[in-house]
């Protein structure tokens, strides 16, 4: 009986866990699909996916973590590219995102000129203050300001020739209130609900440049949202004694604006959280994950490494100290213990027009799904 019990009990996990790596593929073609434009700041992309979160968190059963609305709402500056985007270089017409990126703190500029050469890889016409940076990876952002100077980085490969002429055309739109939402759910916990077991991911990417160009962000961090929601769902029907928190940041681009917007005004008080898990770009796998903060919590991080070995889910953890680099970090800075995490191989693509959902193998998503429930619930022995 025993037997058949185990076996019904494997059967039934393995779907489960098949069905939860379907979906999060789902999820994330989905959230980097053109609808979605980037989840930036033109198209209402960030608004957009803020809306499929929350119905998301609804359909699972989770709790707003404030108990009247799973959104905190914010106010941010920030520097936009609704319309017009297009450079030509020497005679030849640049394509966006492929060819050339603009410098995110640009202005609008259109028109033609000649440029001067100040070092390798830097072109400049003064007069017009336009600016061409060759480069050989193109690496773009987001600015919460505008300058008084208009720039594109050109990838190498795209000219025969150094820059001398140039035709450019390019419009920015500055918003001074831009307005953004963390979405935040809880599942109450059924022994100790004041305490907390925090997973986070942000939902926010690089948006669009210009009217017909966006940034995908499927790795980076349509992975980490997926992830996030297969284990609130988990959660959801499988309630902890600790409650279990989800919090989706919006704004992590533009310079973790919505994770500090949070631990300024918490929801919870942020003593209470026994631990938090930050997740940003985990769509690989290859080569293990990485811990930021595994140095800072050396107790923690020898249990998740316990797992991992018993249960042979991952290659490699590879530890790593402290960090700014994710939305962990105000957390961390007021002294909530915090992983963040990241999966490492596969893709190199990385704010650019390259990481796409077809490329993303979710190599690992599944192994790293069971090791978080395991460690999440080493959390919550004492
Ligand atoms: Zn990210």
């Amino acid at each position: 009986m025993n037997r058949y019990l185990a076996l019904l009990c494997l059967l039934l996990c393995q779907q489960a866990f098949g069905q939860d790596v379907q979906k999060a593929k789902n999820t994330v073609a989905l959230l980097s699909s053109e609808t979605f434009w980037g989840r930036g700041y033109t198209k209402n992309g960030m608004g957009k996916t803020a809306d499929f979160i929350v119905s998301e968190f609804l359909s699972y059963g989770l709790k707003p973590m404030d108990q009247k609305d799973f959104r905190q709402n914010f106010e941010m500056p920030v520097n936009t590219f609704p319309g017009k985007m297009s450079a030509s270089i020497n005679g030849k017409t640049l394509s966006p995102g492929k060819d050339f990126i603009v410098f995110a703190e640009s202005g609008t500029k259109a028109g033609t000129g000649k440029l001067r050469q100040t070092d390798s890889a830097s072109f400049i016409d003064p007069d017009q203050r336009f600016i061409v940076l060759l480069k050989d990876k193109l690496t773009w952002s987001v600015s919460m300001q505008q300058a008084d100077y208009t720039g594109i980085q050109v990838d190498k490969r795209a000219l025969d020739s150094p820059p001398e002429s140039y035709a450019i055309d390019i419009q920015n739109a500055f918003e001074p209130v831009f307005k953004a939402s963390n979405i935040c759910g809880i599942v109450p916990g059924t022994r100790k609900p004041d305490s907390l077991v925090i997973i986070t991911a942000h939902y926010d990417h690089l948006g669009g440049m210009g009217s017909d160009t966006y940034f995908p962000g499927a790795n980076d961090n349509a992975s980490g949202v997926a992830f996030l929601l297969n284990l609130a769902k988990y959660y959801a029907s499988n309630p902890q004694p600790y409650s279990m928190g989800f919090l989706c940041f919006a704004a992590e681009e533009a310079g973790l604006v919505g994770s500090k917007y949070f631990t300024e005004n918490p929801l919870k008080p942020l003593a209470n959280i026994r631990f938090l898990i930050n997740v940003d770009m985990v769509g690989t796998g290859e080569e293990g994950i990485t811990v930021v903060n595994a140095t800072q919590h050396p107790t923690e991080f020898k249990v998740l490494n316990k797992i991992n070995d018993a249960q042979k889910y991952l290659p490699k953890i590879n530890s790593r100290g402290k960090a700014a680099n994710s939305d962990h970090y105000f957390f961390s800075e007021k002294g909530v213990p915090a992983f963040f995490i990241y999966t490492q191989g596969g893709i190199s693509a990385y704010h650019d027009i390259l990481d796409k959902s077809n490329t993303l193998p979710l190599t690992e998503f599944s192994d790293l799904f069971k090791l978080f429930v395991s460690f999440n619930q080493s959390l919550m022995e004492k």
